[in-house]
């Protein structure tokens, strides 16, 4: 018996608005796209019809069609802490409510929260992302997180992350692994994860500055170098990041990363917020990608990393939203429009960034930070059929003269009608068709609410009504 899946029937997309991504950019106003798993054509309705008869056709007027979101940084397990961390600086934020609730997770906690948030991300459009998992408490969390990401669809990198010091700066004791342990169960499930058309892979992720040493970025590159999977480290986020970096290895922390030899055209950096020059010069003469996370910034009040400086330099940035507890969801929609006025408001000049640059940094520029531009973020012919198809007949987007315009600035978060990934039907009318969409939030308001309470930061939730914090 042969195996008869999605591959034998040709799906086409008609009559839309196809914004491609490729090379040229090319927008066609009546455009379609055919796809099995992987593309098969995109121009013309006209044309792509006439090479693909007996497809099944999808009348796309008053649609959108393009490339999938890719989401380059997330903590997954923070969908549970939505809501837990207002108003609070990063170091604060992360020793008072999120280290203390990771310390409790368990793999039933992980499932959930990456199911939830894998689907927040599949209805609002991405189709790629990265989670950067950090907290080990116990064994099997990341196998959960995979599993999650196996189950609902998404095309997913489970960044198995680590911390390997840090206990005396307050890092939960809990959290702190040895470096032998972190990398062969980050190397087991590399060997289990990264096979040849796998749709879930695995990378490297160690933490940030503050909970590592040397041996462990070194350890890092060389495993690295030995499996080929990707690294991803958090860089320069908070003051905090430098400071300790400077306290602990006399350098910041980008130049103690060269130093051990980590930065490379396979490493993403995430944040990169509080960079100087000679950083940039690092992360540029080394091909580093770095992504860039604008709500999460702002929600922590980190700063805004100086993107066009890096654009200018040819710095591959990727967008993200990072985990719920600094963005409170993983829309990339909401991203996009927050990178392109973030960098218009600070820098006071409406043309320092586009929406079309907004745009190539969640779907193109995507793709390359996470080494996956062969496969992802374009409509190209050959490409995984990773597919989004928006609404755009709604008040809010309506009238349309820019499509890509309104696409950044006019949505309202809830146009995404139909998504495929691997050129599977995995969100239809809006929702979920891979899993019950009701069951996953009860699943994961009951992992919230537990967590909360073991955590004991089910206090913040109870809070007093505050316009103002403080001073
Ligand atoms: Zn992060």
């Amino acid at each position: 018996m042969t195996d008869r899946g999605p591959s034998e029937t040709v799906t086409v997309l008609s009559g839309a608005t196809v914004i491609t991504m490729d090379g040229a950019r090319r927008v066609l106003a009546d455009g379609a796209v055919a796809f099995s798993e992987s593309l098969l054509a995109v121009g013309p309705t006209a044309e792509v019809l006439a090479a693909h008869p007996g497809a099944d056709v999808i009348d796309c007027a008053g649609r959108v069609v393009l490339p999938g979101f890719v989401n380059t940084h997330t903590h997954l397990f923070q969908t549970l802490l939505k809501g837990l961390g207002d108003d609070r600086v990063l170091s604060d934020w992360f020793l008072t409510m999120t280290g203390p609730s990771a310390v409790q997770l368990t793999p039933e906690d992980c499932y959930a929260a990456a199911l939830h948030g894998c689907a927040e991300a599949l209805t609002t459009g991405t189709t790629t992302l990265l989670d950067f998992m950090y907290v080990h408490p116990r064994d099997g969390l990341g196998d959960a997180v995979a599993a999650a990401m196996s189950d609902v669809g998404i095309r997913g990198v489970m960044a198995r992350g680590y911390m390997t010091a840090g206990a005396d700066v307050g890092a939960p004791p809990e959290l702190v692994e040895p470096l032998d342990a972190a990398l062969s169960d980050a190397e087991r499930l590399i060997a289990e994860w990264n096979r040849p058309g796998s749709r879930v892979t695995a990378a490297l992720a160690p933490c940030m500055s503050w909970t590592v040493d040397e041996a462990t970025l070194r350890e890092t590159r060389a495993l690295a170098d030995r499996t080929g999977a990707l690294v991803t480290m958090h860089l320069s986020e908070s003051p905090f990041d430098v400071e300790e970096s400077m306290r602990r290895f006399g350098m910041r922390d980008v130049p103690f990363a060269a130093h051990t030899g980590l930065l490379g055209p396979d490493l993403l950096a995430a944040h990169c917020v509080q960079v100087d020059v000679a950083d940039l010069d690092l992360i540029q003469e080394s091909d580093t990608k770095v992504s860039h996370n604008p709500c999460s910034n702002l929600y922590l009040g980190s700063g805004f990393a100086p993107v066009p400086a890096m654009h200018r330099r040819g710095i591959t940035v990727g967008l993200a939203s990072d985990g719920p507890a600094s963005s409170s969801n993983h829309s990339m929609l909401q991203a996009m429009k927050f990178a392109a006025l973030l960098h218009k408001g600070v820098h006071r000049d409406p043309e320092i960034m586009t929406a079309e640059k907004a745009l190539e940094m969640a779907t193109i520029d995507g793709a390359r930070a996470l080494g996956l531009e062969h496969a992802v973020g374009s409509l190209e012919v050959g490409k995984r059929a990773d597919v989004v198809v928006l609404d755009m007949t709604n008040l809010c987007t309506t009238p349309v003269h820019s499509a890509v315009s309104s696409l950044v600035y006019s949505q309202r978060g809830d146009e995404v009608e139909r998504v495929y990934v691997d050129g599977r039907l995995v969100v239809d009318d809006g929702h979920l068709v891979t899993v019950d969409e009701a069951e996953v939030r009860s699943r994961s308001a009951a992992a919230a609410a537990g967590l909360a309470a073991r955590a004991g930061t089910d206090r913040f939730a109870h809070r007093e009504w505050r316009s103002m914090v403080g001073r």
